[in-house]
C-alpha cells in the first residue's frame, strides 16, 4: 500500500547502446502520517527511560529491552553516538536527538551489522503499529501507559491518503464504502452499472453476501478485528476458511440464523446435506 518514487539510470540494449536516466512512482492508498494505522500516537518519554540513569546502568525501560538485548538495546550502547556511562538527563541537545529521534542507519556491533535508530521511532515501530488487542498483556500495558493515540488528522481515521480518498463511484469513496454496514454496501454494489468491472462486482457482492447470510450484516468493513466478538470472530473465519465446527455454538446458534448458516454454507461447499454435522452438534 506504499508509495513509493525511485529513479536511476537504466541500460538500453538497443544498437548503440545508450543510458538513460529513468524516474517512477509507484501510487499507494497508504495514508503517510499515519501510516495506515488511522491513528496517530503521542509518547509520554518518561515510560521509555529513566533519565537518572545511563545507559549501561539501564535507562532504558521499555519491557524486555534490558541491558544485554542485542538488537533493541546494544546499538545504543556500542553505536558510538552516545556515551554509555553518561546519565541521559546529562546529554546535549545534540545526544538527546541522538537517542530518541535518529534516523535508522546501519552500524556494526561486535562485528554484526544492525539498525540504529532513535528510541522514539523504533518503539513506535515495534510496539505502536502493532494491533494491541494481540500483544501479549505486560506489553499492552506498556503501550497503555507510554501512547495516547489521537484520530490522524491527515486522513481522519479512515487510514487513506488523499488520492485514495478523491477516487470515487457514484460519489463514494473506498472510505465512505467501508463505513457502511455490509448489508447496506452490498446493495450498493448490486446497485452498480459497471460492465468493464462487473466480474468484479460480482465476486465482492457473493463475498458481502456471505457475510449476510451468517447474520454479520450490521459489521463494517472499517471494524478493526480485534473488536470483534468471540461469536463474530468466529463467524468470520467461517467465512474464510470453510465448514465450522457446530459442535460449539456461539450466540449466532438460534435456530433460524442456523438454517441459513448451514443451508448457505452446504450450497457454498457444494455439499449435498448437512445431517452429520447437525446431528452431531444439535
Ligand atoms: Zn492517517
Amino acid at each position: 500500500m506504499a508509495t513509493v518514487r525511485g529513479s536511476g539510470s537504466i541500460t538500453v540494449e538497443s544498437g548503440a547502446r545508450k543510458v538513460e536516466r529513468k524516474t517512477f512512482t509507484r501510487q499507494g492508498g497508504m495514508c503517510p502520517r499515519c501510516e495506515g494505522r488511522g491513528a496517530v500516537s503521542d509518547i509520554d518519554l518518561t515510560q521509555l527511560f529513566d533519565g537518572s540513569k545511563s545507559l549501561a546502568e539501564g535507562a532504558i525501560i521499555v519491557p524486555g529491552w534490558t541491558t544485554d538485548n542485542f538488537f533493541a538495546v546494544k546499538p545504543y550502547l556500542e553505536a558510538g553516538f552516545l556515551d554509555p556511562d553518561k546519565p541521559v538527563h546529562k546529554y546535549t541537545k545534540a545526544e538527546l536527538h541522538d537517542f530518541l529521534h535518529h534516523e535508522p542507519t546501519r552500524v556494526k556491533v561486535n562485528g554484526v551489522n544492525v539498525t540504529y535508530e532513535g528510541l522514539v521511532p523504533k518503539v513506535e515501530r515495534s510496539f505502536l503499529s502493532k494491533d494491541r488487542e494481540a500483544l501479549q498483556p505486560h506489553i499492552r500495558a506498556f503501550v497503555e501507559r507510554a501512547a495516547t493515540f489521537t484520530t490522524c488528522p491527515q486522513c481522519g481515521g479512515t487510514r487513506l491518503n488523499d488520492i485514495a480518498r478523491s477516487s470515487k463511484v457514484k460519489g463514494t469513496n473506498i472510505a465512505d464504502a467501508c463505513t457502511m454496514e455490509i448489508r447496506e454496501l452490498t446493495e450498493w454494489a448490486r446497485s452498480l452499472d459497471q460492465p468493464s468491472v462487473a466480474p468484479f462486482i460480482a465476486a465482492l457482492c457473493q463475498t458481502l453476501d456471505a457475510f449476510v447470510e451468517v447474520g454479520l450484516g450490521y459489521l463494517s468493513l472499517e471494524r478493526p478485528t480485534g473488536t470483534l466478538s468471540g461469536g463474530e470472530a468466529q463467524r468470520v473465519r467461517t467465512r474464510a476458511e470453510g465448514p465450522i465446527d457446530l459442535r460449539y455454538p456461539g450466540p449466532w446458534c438460534v435456530p433460524r440464523k442456523q438454517q441459513r448458516l448451514v443451508g448457505g454454507s452446504a450450497h457454498r461447499f457444494g455439499l449435498a446435506s448437512w445431517s452429520c454435522a447437525m446431528s452431531e452438534g444439535n
